[in-house]
């Protein structure tokens, strides 16, 4: 399958973010999940609107919802949704460039600001949506399958510039985001040894965050999380 991956880099604008957010000393980094799972209940909610005029988007009897999957041997967290999906051309366009307008405040906001240094709470702020996931993950997958194709399409990245689409055999319809949480003491360089992020395997955790942040969502947040 490799051979069909393809290697893009990401627009200037992302890159900016990402550096920023990927150093980001002062932001409450539980926010990333607030942001994956309203990009998840968008998707559910986009679907359910599809489905308006095109019932077979939505197999009757199918609930829509939000999973946690937390794998504590391989240190992931999932968040999977079974709503609308994307296509490689929506992959690209949305987790590639700065689609979101909270974003772009953002980014204004920093270079107002100088190095983001005194305005410490901007992230929080302004919300930089899906790449809010780099705060805890030292890499991210994404495999998603359109609503209406069979197409999969895995995108991943370490955020460090590019990122790879590739096509994906097997998927079901909706979105997997999987974070590959960061292991303590691997900021290194300018910041001090950070704490890590693998707290976000804990349930909970998981749940108090989900209570704080997401609890207007209307679509269920389900835990898949072992106990150990
Ligand atoms: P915003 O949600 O403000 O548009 P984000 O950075 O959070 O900005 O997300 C960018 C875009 O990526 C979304 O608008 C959406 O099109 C797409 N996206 C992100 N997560 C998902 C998902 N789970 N399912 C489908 N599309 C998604
Ligand atoms: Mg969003």
């Amino acid at each position: 399958m490799t051979a069909q991956a393809e290697t893009h880099a990401f627009e200037a604008e992302v890159q900016q973010v990402l550096s920023l957010v990927i150093h980001s000393l002062y932001t409450n980094k539980d926010i990333f999940l607030r942001e994956l799972i309203s990009n998840a209940s968008d998707a559910l909610d986009k679907l359910r609107f599809e489905a308006l005029t095109d019932s077979s988007l939505l197999p009757e009897g199918e609930t829509l919802g939000i999973v946690l999957d937390a794998d504590k041997e391989r240190g992931v967290l999932k968040i999977a949704d079974n709503g609308i999906g994307m296509s490689r051309e929506e992959l690209v366009a949305n987790l590639g460039t700065i689609a979101s307008s909270g974003t772009r405040r953002f980014l204004q906001a920093a270079a107002e600001g100088g190095d983001g240094s005194e305005r410490p709470d901007l992230i929080g702020q302004f919300g930089v949506g899906f790449y809010s996931a780099f705060m805890v993950a030292d890499e991210v997958t994404v495999e998603t399958c359109r609503a209406g194709t069979d197409e999969g399409y895995r995108w991943r990245s370490k955020g460090d510039g590019s990122y790879e689409i590739e096509p994906a055999e097997g998927l079901s319809r909706g979105t997997v985001v999987s974070l590959h949480l960061r292991q303590p003491g691997e900021e290194g360089e300018d910041g001090p040894a950070s704490e890590g992020a693998l707290k976000y395997l804990e349930e909970w955790t998981l749940r108090d965050i989900v209570r704080r942040y997401s609890d207007f969502v209307e679509h269920p947040v389900q835990m898949e999380i072992e106990r150990t």
